[in-house]
This record gives C-alpha cells, sequence and structure tokens, in this order.
C-alpha cells in the first residue's frame, strides 16, 4: 500500500467565540441571529475618535481554558494590530493577540488507537471578530452584517503533532467537550461560534522534516474536518508519488461534493504590518489571580472519569459516557450520593434519562424527576422487583405524569412488579414443564436451547411478571436434576 510509505502532518487552528454576554472592547451584545447590524454601537462601527475598552471577563475565560489545558500563562501581555482590508473588517485592522499570546504551551490528552496521547498546543491567543459579508440574499450586492464585529475569540493552535482524520477528529471533539465544560464557548459548529482550519502536510514514514502544508479553511462540523483531512492527504500523496511540487496554498472545503478548491496560494500572502495596539493599555496577570481562576474551576471531565474508574469502579466506557456533559456529571453525582449503586446510576443517567430528555428535546437539569424518585426506581430494578426494561419505559414515563406516588406503589397499581417468590415461579414451572414431556426429554438428551421455550412459556403463564433471572435459574435446578430420563412432578 503506498499510504504505508506516508504519514500525514496535520495543525489545527480553532476559533472559539467566547461565551461572555457582550463584546470584547465594547458594551454591545454578542447574541446570536439578532437583526442585521442591530448590536453595533460606534465601537463596533469603528467612528473615529471611539476607543475600546478591554472585557475583563474575556481574560477571565482565556485564563481558565489555558490553566485546563496546561498551558504557561504568561504575565506580560498587550493586543496587537493586525492591518488588512476586507468590507466587514470597519476598523481596517483586527485587534488580536497574534503576535504574542496570553497562553503558551500545554497540551490536551487525547485517546487514539495506540493509546492516550498529548496532543501538543503551540498557544491560545485572544482576538475579535470580524462582522460577516453576505453574499446570497441580494443577487447584485454583498450585505454586510456587523452585529459579529468584536465578537471575543480564541484561537487556539495546535503544534503539528495530529497524524490522522480520526485523531484530529478527536481532538476537536475533546476540546468541544471542554470549552462547553468550562463554560467558555458554546461549541456550536453550524452557528460558526466553533471554527476549524485544519493545516496539512504528508511526509515520508521515518522523516522528521516537515512537508509543504496546504491550510483547508471553512470546516463547520467535526466530520467535515475528518473528511477534509481524508482528501487532502489522499490528494497530497498523489501529488508527491507523481513526482510533482506540492505548493503551500488555502484552501477550501465544499461539503456539498465532498472536495476541496485552491483559494489563494501563499505567495499572495498579505503582510499585515502588525504593531502594539496604542488604544489599548498592556495588562498584567498576576499570580493571585491565576490563583483565584484555578479555585474556582471545576474538576475536569479526566479527573472524573479516573475518580469514576477507580473509587466507583466503573468501565472506562461508562465513566467517558457520563462525562460527556457536566449536567450528566451533577445528576449522576447527585444519585450516587442517595444510593451507591453506582453501575445501575450509571445505566439509567447515559440510557434512560439522557434518552427522554434528547426525545423531548430538554436539558438534562430539566428530567422532570426529582432524584429521589430516580434513586426509587434503581432500587426498584436493582432488588428484582421490577425489570429494568419495564421500569425504564413504563413506570418511568407513569412517574413522571404522578409524581405524587411512589416507584413501587404505582409499579403494584399497575401490575409491574416481577413475581420473584420461589413457590409461586415453581407453580409455573412445573406446569410448563409437565406440559412439555417430550421437550423436557430433548434438553435431557442434550439440546440445552429448549431452556429458551421453557423460559418463554412461564413468562406466559406468569404474564408477563415472573422475574425470568430467577425462572431461568430454577428451570435449571430442576432440569439438571434429572437422570433417569423421565419426569416425575412429586421430585420437582
Ligand atoms: P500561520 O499562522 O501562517 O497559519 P503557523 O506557523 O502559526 O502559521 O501554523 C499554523 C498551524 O499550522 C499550526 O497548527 C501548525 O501546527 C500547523 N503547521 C505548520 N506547519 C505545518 C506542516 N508542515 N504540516 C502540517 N501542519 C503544519
Ligand atoms: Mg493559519
Amino acid at each position: 500500500m503506498i499510504h504505508d510509505k506516508y504519514e500525514a502532518v496535520i495543525g489545527l487552528e480553532v476559533h472559539a467565540q467566547l461565551l461572555t454576554r457582550t463584546k470584547i472592547f465594547s458594551g454591545d451584545s454578542i447574541a446570536f441571529g439578532a437583526a442585521p447590524n442591530t448590536h453595533v454601537s460606534p465601537v463596533s462601527l469603528a467612528h473615529p475618535g471611539t476607543l475600546p475598552v478591554m472585557n475583563k471577563e474575556v481574560i477571565g475565560l482565556t485564563v481558565k481554558l489555558g490553566l485546563a489545558m496546561n498551558c504557561k500563562i504568561v504575565a506580560h501581555n498587550y493586543f496587537a494590530r493586525k492591518n488588512y482590508f476586507y468590507p466587514d473588517l470597519p476598523k481596517g485592522y483586527q485587534t488580536s493577540q497574534h503576535t504574542d499570546p496570553i497562553c503558551v504551551g500545554g497540551f490536551l490528552p487525547i485517546d487514539t488507537i495506540n493509546g492516550k496521547k498529548n496532543v501538543q498546543l503551540n498557544r491560545i491567543h485572544m482576538e475579535e471578530d470580524a462582522g460577516k459579508s453576505i453574499h446570497d440574499i441580494s443577487e447584485k450586492n454583498t450585505c454586510i452584517d456587523l452585529n459579529r464585529a468584536g465578537t471575543p475569540l480564541l484561537e487556539i493552535v495546535t503544534e503539528p503533532d495530529l497524524h490522522s482524520a480520526e485523531e484530529a477528529y478527536t481532538f476537536i471533539t475533546e476540546l468541544r467537550k471542554l470549552l462547553r465544560w468550562l463554560g467558555v464557548c458554546d461549541g456550536n459548529m453550524e452557528e460558526g461560534s466553533l471554527r476549524c482550519d485544519a493545516n496539512i502536510s504528508v511526509r515520508l514514514k521515518g522523516t522528521t522534516t516537515l512537508g509543504k502544508r496546504v491550510e483547508v479553511k471553512n470546516l463547520n462540523s467535526i466530520r467535515n474536518v475528518k473528511k477534509a483531512i481524508e482528501i487532502e492527504v489522499e490528494r497530497l500523496i498523489k501529488i508527491t508519488e507523481s513526482g510533482e511540487k506540492i505548493k503551500q496554498e488555502t484552501r477550501s472545503f465544499n461539503a456539498d461534493n465532498n472536495s476541496t478548491f485552491s483559494l489563494r496560494s501563499k505567495e499572495e500572502a498579505d503582510d499585515y504590518r502588525y504593531f502594539p495596539e496604542p488604544d489599548l493599555p498592556p495588562f498584567f496577570i498576576t499570580d493571585a489571580y491565576i490563583k483565584s481562576i484555578k479555585d474556582a474551576m471545576p474538576p475536569l471531565p479526566a479527573t472524573l472519569q479516573q475518580k469514576y474508574i477507580q473509587q466507583y469502579q466503573l468501565s472506562s466506557y461508562d465513566a467517558a459516557a457520563i462525562c460527556t456533559d457536566k449536567e450528566d456529571v451533577f445528576l449522576y453525582d447527585s444519585i450516587v450520593e442517595k444510593i451507591p449503586n453506582y453501575k445501575s446510576a450509571a445505566n439509567w443517567v447515559t440510557g434512560p434519562i439522557r434518552n427522554y430528555c434528547i426525545e423531548n428535546n430538554i436539558a438534562v437539569q430539566s428530567f422532570p424527576l426529582p432524584v429521589s424518585k430516580i434513586a426509587e426506581l434503581i432500587n426498584l430494578t436493582d432488588s428484582g422487583k421490577v425489570h429494568f426494561n419495564i421500569a425504564s419505559s413504563k413506570l418511568m414515563l407513569a412517574l413522571i405524569e404522578n409524581k405524587n406516588e411512589t416507584a413501587e406503589s404505582l409499579a403494584a397499581t399497575m401490575n409491574l412488579l416481577q413475581e420473584n417468590n420461589t413457590d409461586a415461579l415453581a407453580k409455573w414451572v412445573e406446569e410448563t414443564l409437565n406440559a412439555m414431556p417430550d421437550k423436557v426429554k430433548e434438553y435431557q438428551a442434550g439440546k440445552k436451547t429448549l431452556i429458551g421455550l421453557f423460559a418463554g412459556q412461564v413468562k406466559k403463564l406468569s404474564k408477563g411478571k415472573a422475574d425470568m433471572q430467577a425462572v431461568t435459574k430454577l428451570l435449571e435446578e430442576k432440569l439438571g436434576i434429572r437422570n433417569d430420563g423421565s419426569y416425575n412432578l412429586q421430585k420437582l
């Protein structure tokens, strides 16, 4: 395989819009979806004589993310002007920390097919977003919406440390999870609050110098990041194999036909004439400030997963499933505080409760049952009184409608309690086996799959109420003691 000769090298530049209320240098709202040009004060419009004022919240969120991603936080910071002309950039420059970022180094751990890996970061810096040019609502004109101009952005840049489309996919998935967890960004790629550019090159396996790279822009979903990388790696290998040279260029991904096309080559790259922003004073980050952010930080998903695996003996699958969302963790923790049925609580949180919330389009914190009722449901199933399938479908829904009842009394009223009284079960087992002497003989002659038939019959006789785990055990016991080939009711 020619692909085995090559190694893909990928570095990502991720832009994340911060979950502040207002813009980075003005009091304009950053709410998504407002009517065009309604969140535009004179500062956003760059009227002469206006002055930016730094939004402190932006620094707090950036330091929080930097600490969570193991970065070094730089003490002395300033902004610079990145000068270029574009109609949706009213100032004629973007205020950015591109030259000297607030967070340097750091890493984010991900799981790969070869085990855990710390994806190395280059930096995280703060900057402002530009407005939007809209090309598709007027035939002749491009329309400009400046609501987004001045929205706070973080640019998170990795080292060229990813080596497959899958790794890049996992990295963004983990990054998005962390951003949401920390309340730094809502991670919504469709609305553009999280955007990713992928830098891609290939090189011969075993070599260490970096190949010429292409940068693919406009990747508006995690799946598209993966697809674009797959396409580009394939394309770059083909070019290399054919003996041609790779041009350093910027490309765009077209999701409609799964292809990339060239936007511009690097030779035409702009000179941004960076210089320090004279209208914003430099700012200093003290150790005490860093400590205050650290102290207020919630435990990170990776730390919690470790705790669930080590202290609660959950599988890493269950632990990861709970930790996909902070709300789920909160609910899980509140449940196991009441009843330490760790595995069952995990099943309920990541199964029926999550499904209910998805189906009803509600957040987990709006799940309509209080923790005490969820605990009742778990107790009922764990004690074998109600089967999990019944409890998680019928009983849970009924309990949501009748919150004043206890789960057990409701199960009794609805006739959902399992029969696990041995005498009652034995009666149904006897009746079943007596009715099918031939099948019993076949079973005893070795056709063990018949146990399913017997169990089904017992279930029918019990009108679905028999605790089937207990029934199977009983059937095996009763059938197992036979050795004379016949079936004798008295011996049961
Ligand atoms: P620029 O700011 O001009 O886009 P940077 O040097 O800051 O360039 O790199 C941007 C991103 O490109 C980083 O994520 C970096 O890891 C990645 N990168 C740089 N060189 C390569 C390469 N040869 N192959 C793949 N990725 C690369
Ligand atoms: Mg770039």
